[in-house]
């Protein structure tokens, strides 16, 4: 379980990359790198140039027509469906579960509804898989429900990385100190969309997705092997059109996957 997940947040790292590298200021990267060593590791960065007119935003609000990546995430062609192959995919045992939000040791400028409306989020668009995924909030102090998955603030449980699943646990660690390092470098950035993806890829792994998708765009993805192999893309022009390809929210191939996996016909 660690390690699928810990190859995907290294992925996240390698994003954090990019959106530092965004703010200009190389001393702080270098300084990063010292601290982070995991940051200086090889991932893919986007190629530099502008993006095509097709792949220009990374919403469709903005544009007259969807890009390449929008038409990516609501749609799953024939074939598309790959994985690195670095964990076994395996059906969960039941078709309903629950998540049991802590706020407890949150930053300060997450509110909890915040976090609650986005692990309701996507915990919804997970729910297109065919399964009944509920989500409660644990008031301070008290300790969630035995069948619950917990979704928690800790540093320890996350080991330095966005967030990270222990299935066997049935725990979903999210780092206080990885999106306070992300405020500190990049205020502007939003912080909640990178909240929302970290949270729709750590529960795919809790619907018994443990291999990571080998599509760009999807939410279950990470971008390389570390050997140069990278993931891949409808319009290989449309990488580098936004600074985080993959989506917030599961793809379309997320829910094949998850619906292939846990459907009734299986
Ligand atoms: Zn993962």
């Amino acid at each position: 379980m660690a390690a699928p997940a810990r190859r995907a947040e290294g992925s996240v790292m390698g994003w954090l990359m990019r959106v530092l590298a965004r703010c200009q200021w190389v001393p702080a990267i270098v300084a990063m790198a010292l601290v982070l060593p995991s940051l200086s590791s090889a991932q893919l960065v986007p190629p530099a140039g502008k993006p095509t007119p097709a792949a220009s935003t990374g919403s469709s609000a903005t544009t007259a027509l969807p890009s390449v990546r929008d038409q990516e995430i609501v749609q799953c062609l024939p074939g598309e469906i790959r994985t690195w192959g670095d964990g076994r995919d395996r059906p969960i045992q039941t078709r309903s579960l629950r998540f049991a939000y802590r706020h407890d040791g949150a930053p300060l400028w997450f509110s909890e509804p915040q976090v609650l409306a986005l692990v309701r989020k996507s915990a919804e668009a997970w729910s297109a898989c065919g399964l009944q995924i509920a989500v409660i909030a644990i008031p301070r102090g008290q300790v969630p429900p035995e069948d619950a998955i917990q979704i928690l603030w800790s540093d320890t449980g996350s080991r330095g990385q966005f967030a990270l699943a222990n299935v066997t646990a049935r725990s979903l660690s999210i780092g206080p100190a990885l999106f306070a390092l992300l405020r500190e470098r990049n205020p502007k950035y939003p912080s909640d969309q990178t909240l929302q993806m970290v949270l729709s890829h750590e529960m795919g792994h809790f619907f018994g997705l443990m291999a990571h998708s080998k599509r760009c765009v999807d939410t279950m993805s990470y971008y390389d092997n570390g050997k140069g192999e990278r993931c891949a893309l409808r319009d290989p022009r449309s990488w580098g059109s936004v600074v985080e390809y993959r989506s917030i929210l599961p793809t379309a191939c997320d829910i094949d996957r998850c619906r292939a996996l846990n459907g009734p016909g299986r």
